[in-house]
Formats: structure tokens, C-alpha cells, sequence
């Protein structure tokens, strides 16, 4: 183990080691094989570290038959002899943090509320754990997330351990532990004993900080969502700029944002409701209007009207007059629609009129002998088809 510098001193973020050999996948991806390494493979639920060599870009690290393979870009065969190793710190070291806040917060609910976590994912922008219970209140999720907080301004050490099987039985572990031989245990006194082979930081204070963002239900269990550590602070810019900004535009205090868009909601809701009983009332108006011409069919074009609309007005039309048919038509973009409509004193029927029209237009309708609607294709005008609807009268 001792190659493995990420086990000697987890903060250590350059080294010189010497090649191994290199060599390249199937795929073409080129890795080098060192001596000895600080760079973090992929496992145990943390994502690799990344970085240079000499300088020349690590972008993945995968421990592949018991070899660390450093994958680079460029070719692989131009590295012998001594290279030196750097970590990309700030990556490596979010993880560290993300790692760590997930051990403080995984025990925090094991000590209060005994729900033990069962799988744990380290995203790039947030941390899940889930936690085999079938909720969690807010209060509780509140008491576990000020626990961690509390273990983290303690500033307790983080150590590490390795122990065989046979030792395992004097330590309490959280879980149990998945591997055989020698176990890697990380252990932050009186808190917490976890079989664990990432890298952690020194003490609990480099954490900085936990944040739960939220949860939600995923297969009987409860998926807890959050972050640590610099994430904290991104997270809290982030939402900060969008509160400013929703706060800017509603014209009151971020504090009262809230409230002013449950207002504004509110307000847009009885507006809405006006509207509509005003464009009720103006198409009884415009009803009023057509039906007060002295002839018996009462045909009129449109344009952008809806088919809905069309309707209540040939209703009011009717409504209006027992002794007309009304033939309304609307042109809606590359599309032609009509509704037709007869009052209680006419017989002629209007699925009769509907299919002799809908060729016209390469349509489709359907209605009943007093009123129909259709729709097709314009390729005629509202006004021939107007003609050719009252030519169907005849
Ligand atoms: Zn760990």
C-alpha cells in the first residue's frame, strides 16, 4: 500500500514517481502505469481524481487488474523515467469534502433516529444518500443535518485504520463491510466507525459545512439530497441571484417574495376570470349585432377565431333568432374552420350542409342536424366557402 500515496497523506497533491509501463486500451484511450501515484481511482462511490503528468492532462484513473491506469491525453509512449504528478486540488478536494459530510451525515441519522443508509451517490453538483426508512420529517432531516454541523465545528479528526477480519469484531462498525483481508476504517471518534477506502480529509472542520437541499421517495426508501463543503457557498450564490432576481422584479424584499408572488397568483387568477366573462359578453354583443340583419342566412367571416369561439357565437346567434342559420367561418393560419348553426324554426340540416362543404377544404367535422363544426385545409378562401355553404342551401 504504501505506492498508494492517496492512503499515506490524503492532502498530498504533487508527487514524482516512475514509470511502469504504458500501454492503450482497444478504444484507443492511452494510460501509464507509475510506481507510485497520489491520483485517486474511480471507487467506492467517488469519482477519480484528475490532473497532470509532467504536463500532460490526467482526465480518468481506473484501478484495472490491480494496476492504476492513468489515462492521458496524447501518447502514452513518450512517458519513461521519472514523471512528476500533479492533482487537479480543487476537484480532488471537493470530493474529500463530499465524502466526508456523507460519512458525518449517514451517522447523524444512524445516532437519532437509528435509519441507516443504504447506497450513496456523489454527483457533480449535488451528494444523495438513501436512507432505508419510509419517511423523514422536516424536524427530523433539521436535527440530522445541525448534528452534522455540530460534528463538523468540533473539528474532530478524521483516521484512518487498517485492520484485519479478525479485528473487525472490536470495532462497532456502522455496516458491515463488503471486502475480505485488510480493511481500510475511517474513523471519527465517538461518531462514527465505517469501513471505507476514499480519500477523507484530516478533521471533521474541513468539511466547511453541510446543507441538506431536499428529498424524495425512491424505492421504500428515502433519498436525501445535499451538499458540502465549497458547494455550500456555490449553492447559496446560485440561489441567492435567483432570489435577487425574482425579489427585483416583483419590487418588494427577497424576505417577502413569497408572499408577493401568492398575491400576484392570486390576482392573475380573478383577472383570467374576468376576461372571460368580458369576451362572454362582447360575443352576445356581436351576436346581437348579426342577428339583427334583415336576412335568413347569417353568414360571416373571420380571421383567428377559435372553433370554441365560433361555437357560443352561432348559439347566441340562434338564441337570438328561431328563424336563421348561422354559417360562421374563421381563418386560422394555413387552416379553414366553420361552424353552422340552425334556429327551432329551420329544417334544412346542417350535416347534410357539413358534408357537401368539407370537401372544399379537404376536411373533417361532426355535429347534428342543428348544429355542426369542421375544419380542413385553405385551399379556398372564407368567402368561397361561405358561398359554396350557401350554395348546399339551395
Ligand atoms: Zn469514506
Amino acid at each position: 500500500m504504501k505506492e498508494l500515496l492517496y492512503y499515506q497523506n490524503a492532502m498530498q497533491q504533487e508527487f514524482t514517481a516512475t514509470v511502469v509501463h504504458t500501454g492503450s486500451e482497444p478504444d484507443g484511450r492511452q494510460y501509464v502505469v507509475l510506481s507510485n501515484t497520489a491520483f485517486y481511482p474511480t471507487g467506492g462511490g467517488q469519482p477519480h481524481d484528475t490532473g497532470t503528468l509532467n504536463n500532460t492532462n490526467v482526465i480518468d484513473v481506473e484501478k484495472i487488474d490491480d494496476e492504476i491506469r492513468h489515462y492521458i491525453e496524447g501518447e502514452a509512449s513518450t512517458f519513461s523515467g521519472e514523471v512528476h504528478g500533479k492533482l487537479n486540488w480543487k476537484r480532488r478536494f471537493d470530493h474529500m469534502q463530499q465524502h466526508a459530510g456523507q460519512h458525518i451525515l449517514t451517522a447523524a441519522f444512524v445516532e437519532l433516529f437509528d435509519a441507516p443508509t443504504v447506497s450513496f451517490h456523489l454527483g457533480s453538483e449535488q451528494v444523495t444518500i438513501d436512507i432505508a426508512v419510509d419517511s423523514l420529517s422536516n424536524e427530523q432531516l433539521a436535527a440530522a443535518e445541525a448534528r452534522a454541523n455540530d460534528i463538523i465545528l468540533e473539528n474532530r479528526p478524521i483516521e484512518t485504520k487498517w485492520i484485519t477480519e479478525q479485528q473487525l469484531v472490536d470495532y462497532n462498525l456502522r455496516k458491515e463491510v463488503a471486502v475480505t483481508g485488510d480493511i481500510r476504517l475511517v474513523i471519527i471518534p465517538d461518531f462514527d466507525y465505517n469501513g471505507c477506502g476514499g480519500t477523507h480529509p484530516t478533521s471533521t472542520g474541513q468539511v466547511s459545512a453541510i446543507k441538506i437541499l431536499g428529498t424524495e421517495k425512491m424505492k421504500g426508501n428515502v433519498r436525501v439530497s445535499f451538499v458540502c463543503g465549497g458547494r455550500v457557498l456555490a449553492e447559496l450564490a446560485m440561489r441567492k441571484t435567483v432570489l435577487a432576481d425574482v425579489a427585483r422584479q416583483l419590487s418588494v424584499p427577497e424576505t417577502e417574495a413569497a408572499t408577493a408572488l401568492t398575491k400576484l397568483l392570486a390576482s392573475q387568477k380573478t383577472t383570467e376570470k374576468a376576461l372571460v366573462a368580458a369576451r362572454e359578453e362582447l360575443l352576445a354583443f356581436e351576436a346581437k349585432a348579426l342577428a339583427s340583419s334583415d336576412t335568413h342566412i347569417i353568414a360571416t367571416a373571420f380571421h383567428n377565431r377559435t372553433i370554441q369561439e365560433l361555437q357560443k357565437l352561432a348559439r347566441f346567434i340562434i338564441a337570438e333568432r328561431a328563424d336563421v342559420i348561422a354559417l360562421l367561418v374563421s381563418e386560422n393560419e394555413d387552416k379553414l374552420q366553420f361552424v353552422a348553426a340552425r334556429g327551432t324554426q329551420v329544417e334544412a340540416s346542417m350535416k347534410e350542409l357539413a358534408a357537401k362543404a368539407l370537401p372544399f377544404i379537404n376536411g373533417k367535422g361532426g355535429g347534428s342536424d342543428q348544429m355542426v363544426q369542421g375544419g380542413g385545409e385553405r385551399m379556398i378562401t372564407c368567402e368561397q366557402l361561405l358561398t359554396a355553404m350557401q350554395d348546399a342551401l339551395q
